[in-house]
């Protein structure tokens, strides 16, 4: 009742819900307390959750902040979010997001923009913006995302949380709706380590129906962090900082805080080391050929046909596939789809498909090289602070160089977390992301948890 009371107060200034399941939310709080007076309560039975709306839920509207799905009401749930309600979760809702997880800035949902809770004429970040600024204005606790391109760590930055994105093939993307599925993956918004690694262990787990889920025991993320006491907690860890994330680009309120924070793991106990990763500014043009290509193909099902939007008026069945990709889909979801055909296209495919995936493999490489001489990286996850809404939207290259930091991790599918580090300039949230080698996520929260 009190999130619910504060959606209600809050929402309709900050737009970070498109839906808010009141009934559903009450009928499982109701489950809930069934649960926890019968003993059967485990760590999140009772506590509630916002779900990006990317993910598939049984009976409420879907939209993938899309038109094209607005009047989608899925017939199952998501993996992610049958996990969940297993678990005990009160689903709150649905968060908004860019359309179909393309974007920066949450300025692409169909729904309209969300705004910053920290300062409401600023973006909140994207893709996942509404499950960010939801959870840093405390419309919910935690809340579910997805992280193509780093859209769980960047609004997290952005919004003052922590958020992370675990290993490539963790977490099942079955009912998770497609974007480019060789790098999307879910992810955990908390606003401490502690509540993220509640959140992801609840998440993962081996699902037949995605065929990249990874067959591993789940892990119980929180009850590693537990530790010792001790006033040099991280003692023997080795951070690795990357010569090319902390050269020009980083604004030089970000490199201050960032900077602050580097000198807090030391004096918690932590080493630090020079590392480099000489194809990590590759990593975005790679990244814009490999995910409009899968986008292309993904998004090909929204046909008018099945399910999802359909032109009122169309002549033949052709005219009905145009018409209503063109009335269901916005801008940088066409521009994407075009990008996508064209370098998928007979004659293009060798220097733009092949050509990235190369640089692919290499950035990879570059980071295995340099977890060879640490146990995790640190850096800015992104280069500034938030922006003003509006300020890159009709600039879709300068909204794509922001995410210089996030999008190498997801081209080499390791783990990313992006937890608070300070305050900018003018008062906005830094974050700082720390990336691990494969299946590191429980070093990533217990990282993250000392310096918290
Ligand atoms: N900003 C990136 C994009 O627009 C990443 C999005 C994401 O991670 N879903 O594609």
């Amino acid at each position: 009742g009190l999130f619910l009371d504060r959606i209600d107060a809050l929402n309709p200034e900050l737009n970070a819900f498109i839906t808010v399941d009141r009934e559903g939310a009450l009928a499982a709080a109701r489950a809930a307390d069934a649960r926890i007076a019968a003993g059967t309560a485990g760590p999140l039975t009772g506590i509630p959750l916002a779900h990006k709306d990317v993910f598939c839920t049984e009976g409420v509207l879907t939209t993938c902040g899309s038109k094209m799905l607005a009047n989608f009401v899925s017939p199952y749930d998501a993996h992610v979010v049958s996990l969940l309600k297993a678990a005990g979760v009160v689903s709150l809702g649905k968060a908004n997001m860019d359309e179909f997880a393309m974007g920066s800035s949450n300025e692409s949902s169909h729904y309209g923009a969300v705004k910053n809770p920290w300062k409401l004429d600023r973006i909140p970040g994207g893709s996942s913006g509404g499950s960010a600024a939801a959870v840093a204005a405390r419309l919910a606790p935690i809340a579910t995302g997805t992280d193509t391109g780093g859209s769980v760590r960047q609004p997290a930055s952005y919004c003052g949380i922590t958020g992370i994105k675990p290993t490539y093939g963790l977490v099942s993307r079955w009912g998770m709706i497609a974007y480019a599925s060789s790098l999307d993956q879910g992810g955990a918004f908390g606003a401490s380590a502690e509540d993220c690694a509640l959140l992801l262990s609840a998440m993962t787990g081996f699902d037949e129906r995605d065929s990249t889920s990874l067959e591993r025991p789940t892990e119980d993320y929180a009850a590693a962090l537990a530790g010792p006491a001790s006033a040099r907690p991280l003692e023997g860890l080795r951070i690795g900082l990357p010569r090319e994330f902390f050269a020009e680009g980083m604004a030089d309120d970000v490199r201050a805080t960032i900077d602050a924070a580097i000198a807090q793991y030391r004096a918690l106990g932590a080493s630090t080391v020079e590392v480099s990763l000489p194809n990590a500014k590759l990593a975005i043009p790679a990244y814009y050929v490999i995910a409009p290509a899968e986008c292309s193909s993904n998004l090909s099902r929204f046909d008018g046909v099945r399910y999802g939007h359909r032109a009122a008026d169309y002549g033949d069945l052709a005219d009905l596939y145009a018409k209503s990709r063109a009335e269901g889909f916005g801008a940088e979801v066409k521009r994407r789809i075009l990008v996508g055909t064209y370098v998928l296209s007979h004659g293009y495919y060798d220097a733009y498909y092949l050509q990235a995936q190369r640089l692919r493999r290499l950035i990879a490489q570059d980071f295995q090289a340099a977890l060879q001489h640490c146990d995790l990286i640190a850096g800015p996850t992104t280069p500034t602070t938030a922006w003003a809404l509006g300020e890159k939207a009709d600039d879709p290259v300068q909204m794509y160089l922001s995410d210089i930091y996030t999008i190498a991790v997801n081209l080499a599918g390791l783990p990313g977390l992006s937890h608070p580090a300070g305050f900018g300039a003018d008062g906005l949230p830094v974050g700082l992301q720390l990336i691990g080698d494969y299946f590191a996520e429980a070093r990533l929260l217990n990282t993250a948890h000392r310096f918290q």
